[in-house]
């Protein structure tokens, strides 16, 4: 397997905002440093303390920055615009419980970008808010010209999305002419327009089997782990860009072992997206939904999940007898950047949201000709999971 080229990552670092359920894996990782010989491991009297920690945290719940009734009156506002604008509000996982709440409340949709695509598509409301990151609400757009598409902030982009610049990769793709080019949807709508397939981690595997049956040779981009991981699961011929997900790619196997030593019997559920160390570790490896439906399903009582804390809320509304436990993100003694934690998904907050018809500059345009292309990739997609 050849490696394409590196991936610039363009701006500033992001600011990381403490978000719901923030936990500080760097102090837990801390606290078996000063008695451990081996690295590779925490010594197990901290064993106990590390379980405290976890569990005090999971005790405590949200770090909320306004009260429960400030919320409850901004959902309910919120609400009310989305119905005076006959608009729908399509979430992400990754987004806070009380927008995935909001959500579902007010007849809109939770789920991952393959599932949003699909229902805003199909839904008969004339606008679309999208609680997500940007690459989301182009695809929306693309799917859906005639509507109109709105977003908290076209701010909340995406490491993937950024570290995949139109011009580099066109000169990628004109260096493997022979290659099948095969995009995941967090890009640009430019670099989509340049792909033959757009895939989600929810259905990349199956496309990578058929264009392999077909002897077809792919270009992958732009996440190097998850194309890493289709590689190693597919034997497909392929070249990778070499990008990556901030929030994914620094969870830790050694966090995670750790953890398992305090829970033994627990299973592990990680996103593609994640380093194939971690995924080496897990009971499951799959996109959102299939974490979420491997959990449903698990046996086991506690669930280390390596995907984004958004995702909590949903976890615990399906399987509400289990007890879920955020992977590591840290070494001993290091600091997490990301911590669990989309930075770009964490701007949709409610605040945002109570303001999305009015702010102005957040609506999403693509421009026409591009559309055209970028939605012959993502109808194909559609088509092929419609026909799975
Ligand atoms: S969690 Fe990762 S892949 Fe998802 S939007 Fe954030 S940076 Fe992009």
């Amino acid at each position: 397997m050849k490696r394409g080229r590196v991936a610039r990552l363009g701006g500033a670092e992001p600011t990381i905002q403490s978000l719901t359920l923030q936990l500080n894996y760097a102090n837990i990782a801390a606290l078996g440093q000063s008695t451990v010989n081996n690295p590779m491991s925490v010594a197990s009297e901290n064993l106990a303390r590390i379980r405290a920690q976890i569990t005090d945290h999971l005790d405590r719940g949200e770090t909320v920055k306004r009260s429960a009734e400030q919320s409850r009156a901004l959902m309910d506002a919120i609400k009310i615009r989305l119905e005076q604008h006959n608009a729908v509000l399509v979430a992400h996982y990754y987004t806070a419980p009380e927008v995935q709440m909001l959500a579902e409340e007010t007849g809109g949709f939770v789920s991952d970008s393959l599932e949003m695509a699909r229902f805003g598509r199909d839904h008969p409301a004339e606008t679309l808010v999208v609680a997500g990151v940007k690459f989301m609400g182009e695809t929306a757009k693309i799917l859906t010209p005639h509507k109109r598409v709105l977003m908290p902030t076209l701010e909340a982009t995406c490491s993937l999305d950024i570290g995949c610049p139109i011009d580099e990769f066109d000169a990628f793709c004109n260096e493997h002419p022979d290659r099948t080019v095969v995009v995941y949807a967090n890009t640009s709508a430019a670099v989509k327009a340049r792909s033959d397939w757009v895939v989600t981690s929810s259905i990349a595997l199956q496309v990578a089997e058929y264009l392999q049956q077909r002897g077809e040779k792919i270009l992958w981009a732009p996440d190097r782990h998850l194309g890493s991981y289709v590689q190693r699961a597919t034997g497909a011929d392929m070249v990778l860009w070499d990008g990556a997900c901030i929030v994914h790619e620094e969870f830790k196997a050694r966090g995670i072992l750790d953890l398992k030593k305090a829970y033994p019997n627990a299973e592990v559920l990680a996103h593609p997206e994640s380093p194939a160390s971690v995924l080496a570790l897990a009971d499951c490896v799959g996109s959102t939904t299939q974490i979420i439906d491997a959990a449903v399903k698990s046996s086991a009582s506690h669930l280390i999940v390596a995907t984004d804390q958004g995702i909590f809320y949903k976890l615990q509304q399906m399987a509400p007898d289990k007890q879920f436990l955020i992977a590591p993100t840290a070494g001993n003694g290091a600091t997490c950047r990301s911590c669990a934690n989309c930075p770009w998904m964490a701007m949709n907050e409610l605040e945002a949201l109570d303001r999305v018809f009015e702010v102005g500059g957040n609506e999403i345009e693509v421009d026409a000709e591009l559309a055209q292309r970028a939605m012959l990739p993502l109808n194909r997609m559609l088509d092929f999971k419609a026909s799975l």
